[in-house]
């Protein structure tokens, strides 16, 4: 790796770490699948909505024009399912692609994982770590008073 390359991926990383406070970089593209645009967890304020009380609530107070255009479907453990009525189902197209809404445009984030989410099957998007297990475990190895250093521990975070 070339010494421009290796300043512009410690910048990179600082700038996702420090100033993004991401834990992960977003590789590839949208497939155009569609299979995210069904079977809808909604966020809101760091929550998944759970209940239909909860959902009319918010549709109340927040004018978000996203809401007008979603409708429960089912619900489960997790919270209430929703369907989206800007997705065409035959042609698997947003049919508001050029507007859609921010929720939809920054998908998929990373803080799918932190509410034990997981990308769909095929998603042409992948995520990794900004520090790698090599990294943390040469961090580690370097802190000689470190437990993890000591095999009779058991370390469960
Ligand atoms: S599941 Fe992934 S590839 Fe498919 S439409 Fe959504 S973001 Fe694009
Ligand atoms: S607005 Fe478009 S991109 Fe967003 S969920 Fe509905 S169909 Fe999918």
């Amino acid at each position: 790796m070339t010494l421009i390359k290796k300043i512009f991926n410690k910048i990179k990383k600082f700038y996702h770490l420090k100033i993004l406070k991401k834990r992960y970089y977003r590789f590839g593209e949208c497939k155009k699948c569609g299979c995210c645009c069904e079977n809808i967890y909604i966020r809101h304020e760091g929550k998944v909505i759970k209940s239909e009380e909860e959902f009319e609530n918010i549709k109340k107070k927040d004018s978000y024009s996203f809401y007008r255009h979603i409708k429960v479907i089912s619900k489960d453990d997790f919270g209430l399912v929703f369907s989206c009525n800007k997705f065409d189902k035959e042609k698997r197209l947003c049919l508001e692609h050029k507007n859609r809404p921010s929720i939809c445009r920054n998908y998929p984030s990373e803080e799918i994982f932190s509410f034990g989410a997981q990308l769909q099957e095929g998603c042409g998007f992948c995520f990794e770590p900004i520090v790698s297990f090599e990294e943390v475990f040469k961090k580690v190895g370097r802190n000689k008073k470190n437990i993890y250093n000591d095999s009779s521990k058991v370390v469960r975070s």
